[in-house]
């Protein structure tokens, strides 16, 4: 059995839970430490069987909670060697808790064989991650990439379960508040994927086998979940698949809400 459980997810935190029999890790820690206990807790988890973390790239909606986290609960961080090149800048890490650089090899961690792969985002080697369980299912995240590419593609491929990126709505993005160079940024190859964009792949998945969507990382102010849903639910329409019959989705919340999938 594998459980996938989104704890936070917004550009004010992102932390991913996922256990499978007696191993669990996080993807990411960008809450405070006792935000992310608490949600763990919340889930009928002990923040002290989390013994290794992976970091997806250094911006601080990721690791905001890590080495508080880390030091307490004795996890090792795993992150691409460019991530940690910027995160040794700064004081994000302690200086006690193991560090393992991964690479495209990735790397055991009982019963799951985690992967990353490059995504283009504004910072120095950002990752997504795919976790294969010994129990043969295979989930994946990928959320702050400017653009889907190839490589994403091909790694999300025959995963059951893919948590995407589906940041904004571009007109209301385009339309909003933001200054101009901030727009520029999000949608550009190195911002946030839109929710036309996830909603695109998601139709792509769907055809490789992928049955469980969770939209993640959604905007609060260029987006509403209800938008991001309805332009996935539309996208996979038509291609002639049914909510409920052919696929699950579900839009993972900015504070844990209880929404895990169980595989
Ligand atoms: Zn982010
Ligand atoms: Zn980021």
């Amino acid at each position: 059995m594998a459980k996938f459980c989104p704890l936070f997810s917004s550009s004010t935190g992102n932390s991913i839970y996922i256990g499978g029999g007696e191993d669990s890790i996080l993807i990411d820690a960008g809450m405070t430490a006792k935000q992310i206990e608490q949600s763990l807790f919340g889930i009928g988890v002990d923040a002290d069987s989390i013994r290794n973390i992976f970091i997806t790239h250094e911006h601080n909606d990721h690791v905001k909670g890590l080495k508080v986290f880390t030091k307490k609960h004795k996890a090792r961080v795993f992150m691409t060697a460019g991530t940690y090149e910027a995160l040794a800048k700064t004081d994000a890490l302690d200086n006690v808790s193991e560090c393992k650089i991964i690479t495209d090899d990735g790397a055991d961690v009982g019963c799951m064989f985690i992967k990353p792969f490059a995504i283009s985002h504004d910072c120095i080697e950002p990752c997504g991650y795919t976790v294969e369980m010994s129990n043969g299912r295979k989930l994946s995240v990928a959320t702050d990439l400017g653009i889907m590419t190839d490589t994403v593609l091909d790694a999300l491929k025959g995963s059951d379960l893919v948590m995407l990126e589906s940041n904004h709505d571009v007109n209301m993005l385009q339309c909003g508040g933001y200054p101009y160079i901030l727009k520029r940024r999000i949608l550009g190859v190195k911002g946030h994927l839109s929710n036309d964009a996830c909603a695109e792949t998601l139709a792509k998945l769907l055809e490789t086998g992928t049955t469980r969507f969770f939209l993640g990382h959604l905007s609060r102010e260029n987006n509403l979940p209800t938008l991001a849903y309805q332009t996935s639910v539309c996208a996979l329409s038509m291609v002639g698949a049914q909510e409920g019959d052919d696929y699950y989705i579900r839009v993972a919340k900015p504070v844990w809400d209880e929404r895990a999938l169980i595989l």
